[in-house]
């Protein structure tokens, strides 16, 4: 994971130096936020009464979040940070409210199309279940919500990593701060920060924990996980 993380980082520095404005942004650094093991240690920390395979769709929905493609300094509200320094804080935090409302507004669709609750253990004993008893009426879409939850909830970790506190200007012209991200050497959102700094972690798992229960389990479809 790590060798692939470093391709992906070479990649970018490859693909984006010769576009970089000289002098361009305020900068914090590259974009690589919490590495993916950080990622799925909160979700399954924030969820370990899933089952399985939904936990395993929610780890691979956020994982998509990080892939090459949502690594665009366009992408950067995915990861609650800004695009640059012409992008207000105001703006970077409406799109990714925006971003995980979608994501989890689909989840909830889905989830609810996918899903029956039931009042008593049916007849057929493979039925599949959730693990809080409603049975599993459509597979696939119930699998496609998890992933969609994953994606969803993969902004509200970004936001509480140390490397971007408060939006944070994504660009490619501070070298130096690559070093703050991912998995690279001396990262600040590698598992040892989490191990040092439990408050990350804490903090993570409350808040997505909140996010899902406002949106999933209680419906509320307007919300904006916005505070200005
Ligand atoms: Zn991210």
């Amino acid at each position: 994971m790590k060798m692939i993380r470093w391709s992906v980082m070479l990649g970018m520095l490859a693909g984006t130096v010769a576009n970089a404005s000289p002098g361009a942004g305020g900068t914090s650094g590259v974009r690589i936020l919490w590495s993916g093991e950080v990622h799925s240690k909160f979700l399954r920390q924030s969820f370990f009464q899933e089952r399985k395979d939904c936990l395993d769709q929610m780890i691979k929905g956020s994982a998509w979040v990080d892939s090459l493609p949502n690594q665009a300094p366009s992408k950067a509200y995915m990861h609650a940070m800004r695009s640059g320094s012409a992008q207000s804080v105001g703006d970077a935090r409406s799109l990714m409210a925006g971003f995980i409302q979608d994501y989890l507004n689909e989840a909830y669709i889905e989830q609810q199309r996918s899903l029956e609750v039931i009042h008593a253990t049916p007849a057929d004993p493979l039925a599949r279940l959730t693990h809080d008893g409603k049975l599993i009426r459509d597979y696939p879409g119930y699998l496609k919500s998890c992933y969609l939850r994953g994606a969803g909830l993969h902004p509200v970790m970004d936001s509480t990593s140390p490397a971007h506190a408060n939006f944070a200007i994504w660009s490619i012209s501070d070298i130096a701060g690559i070093f703050d991200h991912g998995d690279l050497p001396g990262s600040l959102e590698d598992m040892q920060a989490v191990i040092r700094d439990p408050d990350h972690a804490v903090r993570s798992i409350g808040l997505m924990r909140l996010v899902n229960k406002i949106y999933l389990d209680l419906g509320l479809r307007d919300f904006r996980f916005e505070n200005k």
